[in-house]
């Protein structure tokens, strides 16, 4: 498996580990997009959210918690972004992963979502509303 994400759990390429356990790794993103910035990840490959099973996202996102508050202790941001891009173009790599971006200001990072407050019709929700329970 051509994955880079698996050769650094695997230790074929170095990182700067912060936490491991039987099912799950983290370690600092390369590109430190602020003071930080840690991927965590599965130890199993799945390519993206769409591959998590539910026992899977128990074990990677009871790790969340226990990162953001080491980062916060550590490094006293004014808050922090817990991301995860999916697919292309939002995703680059293929093995799932979560951002955690501690927050410090004027950091020049821009993370906000458009708000588009008041210009939708409640029945326009409800739509969607359906539209998602449907699915689920
Ligand atoms: P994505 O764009 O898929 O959400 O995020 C992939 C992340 O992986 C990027 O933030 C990028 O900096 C990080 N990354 C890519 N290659 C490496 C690597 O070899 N080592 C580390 N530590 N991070 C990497
Ligand atoms: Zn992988």
């Amino acid at each position: 498996m051509d994955c880079i994400f698996c050769k650094i759990i695997e230790g074929k390429i170095p990182s700067y580990k912060v936490y491991e356990d039987e099912n799950v790794f983290a370690f600092l993103d390369i590109t430190q997009g602020t003071k930080g910035h840690t991927l965590i990840i599965p130890k199993e490959h799945i390519k993206n959210v769409y591959d998590l099973t539910e026992g899977m996202a128990e074990n990677i996102f009871k790790v969340v918690p226990k990162i953001a508050k080491a980062l916060k202790t550590a490094f006293n941001p004014i808050g922090i972004n817990i991301i995860s891009n999916n697919e292309k173009p939002l995703q680059s790599v293929f093995h799932f992963h979560i951002h955690l971006v501690p927050r410090y200001e004027n950091d020049g990072m821009e993370l906000s979502t458009v708000n588009n407050y008041g210009k939708f019709s409640e029945e326009y929700f409800m739509t969607l509303v359906k539209d998602i329970k449907e699915n689920l």
